[in-house]
Order: structure tokens, then sequence, then C-alpha cells
């Protein structure tokens, strides 16, 4: 196995202003080229459609020669090369549209797929599967949840994977493996030393689909969603080599641990992108609409929402920051990433909730991006771990902290 490499390491410390720069000329490419194709991306999904996918190449090329391809990468990866800080601050930009990750090459779950096997991939596993995966030229599923037990409670998956000399038999029954429909291959999380204790039996093993006995059920429609791409996967003696481990057997956890608290913050951050829009869209349209022989804006439950808007958002922004600074400076933030992921999916929630009720008929309309919005927002409360699930690690984290007598430091930021 090779040694694992450092993810967000940056090849150069970008200064503030060459961040303020960066994010400058995100803007200026979602507002030329990202914006006025909505529209055209939601008829024409580019999993979905040959001109999706010929218009998708067309954006993919022009920000590969603006040398801002695959952000989350460092340049040995066939990334930018910018590190952790830059990337949360740029997501903030490209999280305002969903085809903004397509287009820069750092859509979910590929960027977290390409992220472990640049940390935990063999030199074989990233030349074949991490290089075409960064390129754009695949997809890529993380196959973990199971329709059968509990995905907030992973220690008990069950699908398995039996040793039978230098190949892994894979068994289990997976579901809202995001991407699963179209991807080249699928990073599984099994069950492979049933006799350690659970947060030690997971291996995460790479499976091409094109494996005898990856069977492919059905695209689970989901709310939200116009690519229908959750799939639904029967893994029916799978064999793959020994040597398609990510990592050690037995592994797994820590490596999904690895990917999911950094994953978090970039979610989070996109969201913020999401809340600021259609915050953006709730002052503009409130100042032009005549309502009773005023505009919206001079009523005070219209400038009520605008002002508790504010404050939610700025309060997840400063939420989001601080855990990202945390992680940034090598601590692993649980209790901060999961604040920041059960708050600022409520945020999300209620901002796209104001700007549609502002917007009357017009806001469950087709017409603005707000509805799409909306219903990708109701997921965020239940994906990368439910926020009930949340709410419990920060809670017990912090007793635990009292039990031991700490209390609870604030920190100074
Ligand atoms: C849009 C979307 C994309 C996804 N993409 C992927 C993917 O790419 N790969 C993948 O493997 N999975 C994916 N998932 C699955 C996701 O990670 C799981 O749905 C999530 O972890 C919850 O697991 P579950 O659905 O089995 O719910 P369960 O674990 O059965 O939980 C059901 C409900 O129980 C409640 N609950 C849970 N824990 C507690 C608690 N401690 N206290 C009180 N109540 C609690 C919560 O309300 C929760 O919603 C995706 C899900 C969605 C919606």
């Amino acid at each position: 196995m090779t040694a694992p490499n450092q993810t967000h390491g940056p090849d150069r410390k970008l200064t503030e202003e060459e961040i303020a720069g960066l994010r400058e000329r995100v803007k200026a490419f979602m507002t030329e080229h990202i914006y006025p194709n909505e529209p055209f991306f939601h008829e024409h999904h580019p999993r979905r459609s040959a001109e999706g996918a010929a218009k998708l190449k067309e954006l993919q090329a022009k920000t590969k020669a603006m040398g801002m391809w695959a952000p989350h990468l460092p340049s040995a990866a066939g990334g930018m090369g910018i590190g952790f800080m830059p990337y949360v601050y740029m997501n903030e930009i490209l999280g305002r549209s969903t085809v903004a990750p397509m287009a820069f090459g750092s859509q979910a779950p590929d960027s977290g797929n390409a992220e472990i096997l640049w940390q935990f991939g063999t030199k074989e596993l990233q030349d074949k599967f991490m290089k075409p995966l960064v390129n754009g030229d695949i997809y890529s599923c993380f196959s973990m949840t199971e329709p059968e037990v509990s995905g907030a409670d992973p220690t008990g998956l069950q699908t398995t994977a039996r040793r039978d000399g230098d190949e892994w038999v894979i068994n289990g029954h997976k579901w809202f493996s995001s991407q699963g429909e179209g991807a080249a291959f699928a990073i599984v999380m099994c069950a492979s030393e049933l006799d350690q204790p659970p947060h030690r039996r997971m291996t995460q093993i790479v499976v091409p689909s094109d494996t005898p006995g990856f069977n492919l059920v059905r695209a689970v429609p989901v709310m939200g969603e116009t690519d229908g791409s959750h799939a639904e996967i029967r893994y029916n003696d799978v064999r793959v080599p020994i040597t398609n481990t990510l990592g050690e057997p037995g592994s797994g956890f820590r490596i999904a641990q690895k990917r999911l608290g950094p994953g978090r913050i970039h979610h989070c951050m996109r969201w913020l992108g999401q809340m600021q829009r259609a915050f953006e869209m709730m002052c503009e349209y409130s100042l032009r609409r005549e309502v009773y022989g005023s505009t919206l804006s001079e009523k005070q439950t219209v400038q009520n929402w605008i002002a508790d808007s504010y404050v939610e958002i700025q309060a997840s922004r400063a939420l989001t920051l601080s855990a990202a600074k945390k992680i940034d400076q090598g601590d692993e933030a649980r209790v901060e990433i999961s604040a920041i992921k059960f708050f600022g999916a409520k945020v999300l929630h209620d901002v796209i909730d104001r700007a549609i009720q502002v917007h009357g008929a017009l806001g469950v309309s087709g017409d603005t991006p707000l509805e799409g919005m909306y219903r990708g927002a109701r997921a965020a409360r239940i994906y990368d771990g439910p926020d009930e699930t949340h709410r419990m690690v920060v809670s017990r984290r912090i007793l635990q902290s009292f039990k031991a007598g700490n209390g609870w430091d604030f920190g100074v930021q």
C-alpha cells in the first residue's frame, strides 16, 4: 500500500488578495457561463443527454484553460493545488448553482471519491480510477447506505466482503448511491473484519460497475433531483482483487471520517451560496413588487424575514468558517462540523422558504430557481447524517467534556 497522501496541502499558500481575486474570477464565470445555461441543463442533464454532456464538456474546457479545474485537489492529483481554505471560500460561490461544481470538476460524490483515492489508494488504483475521474472522463459513486438497516448508525451495515484467495467476494444491497447510474465504479463500504469491534469491521473497496454481479436495480426517484441518480444496487458474488482495497482492511470508518468532515464543510459552503442567492432574490423582488399601495419591502413582515435571514446566514457562515479553520489546523472539529451540519440545513430551508413566500405564485413556479432550491434543501437535513444524529454528537461530546470536569471552551474566534 502507498503511504497516505496529503489531500488538501496547498502547492503554495494563497494570500488573502489572491483568494479574493480567485473569487472574483469565479463570480464572473458564473455570470457569463453558469446562470445563463441553467435552464438548458435543467432540460438536458449531462448524465442523461448527449447534448447536455457536450455542453458541459465545453464549460469544463473553459475552466481547465483558466486553471480553475478540480479545486479540491493538489496539482499532483490533477487539481488546482490551492489548499483547503481557498477551496472553502470558492465553494460558497460555486454552490449558488448545481451546474457550477460539474463545470469546475468538483461535484460530489466524485470529489470525495477522488480525495480518498488520492489519500488511501495504491498507485495502481490512482492510475486506473482516480486519473480519469479527476479528468472528468468518468463518474463514480459512494455506496454505503442500505435499505434494510439504519444509515445514521452505519455500524450495522450488512454488505459483506469475504476473502477468497487474492479476491474479495462482495454480497449486499445498497441504495442512495448517488450517481450510481452511469458510474464507472463504486467505492463500497463492506463488513470484512467480522471478528473486530464495530468501528474496525468495515473496509472500503473499489468496484468497477462492469464487474459481474454488480446489478443496478433502479434509480430511486428523489424530490429535488432531475437526473434520478440515487441508485439502488445489488452486489451478488461480486469478485474484485484484494488490491482494490482503500487503505487497510478494517479502516473503512476512519477513511469515511476523513472524507465526511471536510465534505460537510463543502456542503455547508455550497448551502451558503444557495442561501445568499435566495436572499438576494427576496430583497430584489420585495423592492419592486407592489401590494396594497406599497412595495413588499415596506411591509414589516417582509422586513423581519430579511433581517432574520441576514442574521441566520451570517451565523451559518461564521460557524462554517470557524469549523473549516479548525480542520485546516488539523483538528477533527467533530462538534463544530455537526453543529453547522444541522444548523446550516435549517437555515438553508428557512431562507429559501421565505424567498418563495415573498415571490407568491412565482416562487413555486419553474420560472425562478427557487422551487428547485427548496426541494434540494429538504434532503440536506438527511444526507451526510440526519439532523438528529448531529444534535446527538454535539450534545454527547459537550456533556462528555463536562463529565470529565472540563466544561466547554468556546475558543478565541
Ligand atoms: C439526496 C441524498 C443523497 C444521498 N447520497 C448518498 C450516497 O451517495 N451514498 C450513500 O451511501 N448514502 C447516501 N445517502 C444516504 C444518507 O446518507 C442516509 O439517508 C442517512 O445517513 C440516513 O440514513 P437512513 O436513510 O438509513 O435513515 P435512518 O438511519 O433509518 O434514520 C431515520 C430517521 O431516524 C432519525 N434518527 C436517526 N438517528 C437518530 C437519533 N440518534 N436520535 C433521534 N432520531 C434519530 C432521523 O430523523 C432519521 O431521519 C443520501 C441521501 C440523500 C437523501
